[in-house]
This record gives structure tokens, C-alpha cells and sequence, in this order.
């Protein structure tokens, strides 16, 4: 397809920039198709490793508009094609420092500093996995963390859920949709998660719930086929026959760039204006997995990627 060049790139590729994105996920690349197209100058430092979680997924069968699902990659490249149809700019550097405190703003990547009137920060989380051996070589062959995602592959099968907190009861939930039998694995004897959530899964008949247990191996001959389980009060060890495992012990947003120049919360999840995308600095938005704690979603990013984009081309606007 034929560019379409709606957003000039400033004559010294150092910038000034109208906005630099920091970080290359779905939230990334759609507020740089809403930007560019907004005709300000975008440039994407998308990070060594470009692309965010979609890039380790196989088939996405829930991002609107692919009725065959898409290989996560390829829409993650797509995604990337289209925002630099209109004029991004796109360096996979990760970004060692930034200064919010002068205007325009300070961006350290790769050696260079940038500039820019305004940043919009899409680095996203990462899954906490278990650190136990077998979780990470099975990732994909029966081990996840997003049942929304794959619980349809887990038709009529056992699972299990590890966690005790809100998410672990939403993984359950959704996975005694498709699964024959939904084990929550938790290592003390009561959930964190709301009462409303535990009371959920407490009266579901196909959820069993094992407390004072901790998973220490997950085994499979290319696919998961057992937990090797203990029980922390008795010592016991057991096995689970499951085919497949979600993790649900938490995530760490990657915010760690930013510490000290903009307000996160306890766990590093970006503050940011309610219903908005603005952040404690003006000129500083925020979308996606950075400061979502509930949904997680490449839909929901990409949707906050356009709010955080609409906000900045009014703040461009303002700021002129
Ligand atoms: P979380 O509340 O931090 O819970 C993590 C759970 O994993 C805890 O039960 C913890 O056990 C367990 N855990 C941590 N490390 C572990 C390990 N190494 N081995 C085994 N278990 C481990 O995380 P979350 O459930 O992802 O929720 C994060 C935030 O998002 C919370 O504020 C939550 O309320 C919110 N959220 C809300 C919704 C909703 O409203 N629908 C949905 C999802 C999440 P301990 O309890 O023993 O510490």
C-alpha cells in the first residue's frame, strides 16, 4: 500500500519530536497511527525487543477483525506497518533515561538523547511466572496467564490456576466455560481476592480449591501433563494430572524509568488521570498494560492508545 505521509519528520532526527512513544505494544503502535495521522511527528523507541507480549503469543483469536485469529507477531508487525505508513518514525533502542522536569523533554536511547514536547508511555507489564522448573520451558505448550485468551483450547480438560488474588478467580471463572475441572492452587489458606470473587468460586461445583499448596515442577513430554505439588503446613508431596496451568501470582508494570519524575502506585502501575490518559507531569500520557490492573487486553490497550493520542494532539494544540 502506497504511504500516506500525514505527519513531517523534524529536520534533526534528534527532534524536537511533537511526541516520542515509548514502548511498542498494541497501546504503542495505535497511538502512533492516531498521532501521525493527527500530523504530529511521532517517533516510537519501541525497545530492543519490540513488539510487547504479543510477540511470544501463537494465535490471537480475540483482536476484533480477524475472523481466522492472526499469528501474534504478524499483528504486532502490521500493527508497526501501519503506524509507519503515516509517518512514524520507529527505532527498536530501549530507552535508558528520561527527564521530565525540562521542556521539551529529554528521551535517552541507544546513546541519543531526543527531544519532545510530549511522551506517551506504553511499556507495558510482564507476567510474573512461577520460578519452579518446567513453568517456563511449558509456556505455550499448556502453560499461560491469560484464560480469556486460551481457555477455548482447554475444552472438557482439567486445569489448574495458581494465585489467590482477583485474577486468579477470573481465570477460574472463565476456564469452567470450557474445562472439565479447574484446580486453584494457593499456598496459604485464604484468598486475597474480594469477597464477592471468592464467593464466586467457592459455589462453583467444577472448581476444587487446594490451600497450603505450592506448585515445585511442572512435567510434560512437550506439552504439560503433571504438577508435582507440596503441602507447605504438612510437607506432603503430590501429583496433579492437568493439561494446563495458569499462572495468576501477579504482574510488574515497567515503570521503572520513570521512578522518582512521575507518580506510580505501590506495585509501579502509572497514576493517571481517572477516565483519562494524562499522568502527574503535563504533557506526559499513559496507556495500556502500564497502568491496567484489571483487564490486560490487546483490545483495551490499543483503545487507551487512541485516548492517550486524542488527549495529546489537544495538548499539542494548548501548548502551541
Ligand atoms: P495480587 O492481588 O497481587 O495476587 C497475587 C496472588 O498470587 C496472591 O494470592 C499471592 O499469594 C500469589 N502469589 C504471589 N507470588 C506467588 C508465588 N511465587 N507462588 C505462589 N503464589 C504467589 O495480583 P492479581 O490477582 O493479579 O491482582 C492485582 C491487582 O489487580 C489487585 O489490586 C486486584 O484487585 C486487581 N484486579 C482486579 C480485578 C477485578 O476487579 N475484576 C481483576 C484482576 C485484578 P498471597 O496471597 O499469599 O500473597
Amino acid at each position: 500500500m502506497e504511504p500516506q505521509i500525514f505527519a513531517a519528520k523534524p529536520a534533526d532526527p534528534k527532534g524536537p519530536w511533537d511526541t516520542i512513544i515509548i514502548g511498542s505494544g498494541p497501546a504503542g503502535f495505535s497511538a502512533a497511527i492516531y498521532t501521525t495521522r493527527g500530523a504530529a511527528s511521532t517517533l516510537i523507541l519501541g525497545g530492543e525487543v519490540w513488539g510487547g507480549q504479543l510477540m511470544l503469543t501463537t494465535t490471537v483469536d480475540n483482536f476484533p477483525g480477524f475472523p481466522n485469529g492472526i499469528q501474534g507477531p504478524k499483528l504486532m508487525e502490521d500493527m508497526r506497518a501501519q503506524a509507519e505508513r503515516f509517518g512514524a518514525e520507529f527505532k527498536a533502542v530501549g530507552v535508558e533515561a528520561v527527564d521530565l522536569s525540562k521542556k521539551p523533554f529529554e528521551v535517552t536511547a541507544g546513546g541519543v538523547t531526543y527531544l519532545a514536547r510530549s511522551i506517551i508511555i506504553t511499556t507495558g507489564a510482564q507476567t510474573t511466572w512461577l520460578d519452579v522448573p518446567g513453568v517456563k520451558e511449558l509456556i505455550g505448550k499448556g502453560v499461560s496467564s491469560c484464560a480469556p485468551c486460551d481457555a477455548p483450547f482447554f475444552k472438557d480438560r482439567k486445569v489448574a490456576v495458581v494465585g489467590g488474588g482477583d485474577s486468579a478467580m477470573e481465570e477460574a471463572s472463565v476456564l469452567t466455560k470450557y474445562a472439565s475441572e479447574v484446580t486453584i492452587i494457593h499456598r496459604r489458606e485464604e484468598f486475597r481476592a474480594s469477597v464477592a470473587m471468592q464467593e464466586k468460586v467457592k459455589s462453583d461445583p467444577k472448581i476444587k480449591i487446594l490451600w497450603n499448596t505450592e506448585v515445585s515442577e511442572a512435567t510434560g513430554n512437550g506439552k504439560l501433563e503433571k504438577l508435582v505439588l507440596k503441602n507447605n503446613k504438612t510437607g506432603e508431596t503430590s501429583e496433579l494430572a492437568v493439561d494446563g496451568l495458569f499462572v495468576a501470582i501477579g504482574h510488574k508494570p515497567a515503570s521503572d524509568i520513570f521512578a522518582g519524575q512521575i507518580e506510580t502506585d505501590e506495585k509501579g502501575y502509572v497514576e493517571h488521570s481517572m477516565g483519562h490518559c494524562g499522568t502527574s507531569v503535563k504533557g506526559v500520557f499513559v496507556a495500556g498494560d502500564v497502568i491496567d490492573k484489571k483487564f490486560k487486553q490487546a483490545v483495551v490497550a490499543a483503545g487507551m492508545g487512541c485516548m492517550a493520542a486524542m488527549e495529546v494532539l489537544g495538548y499539542l494544540e494548548e501548548d502551541k
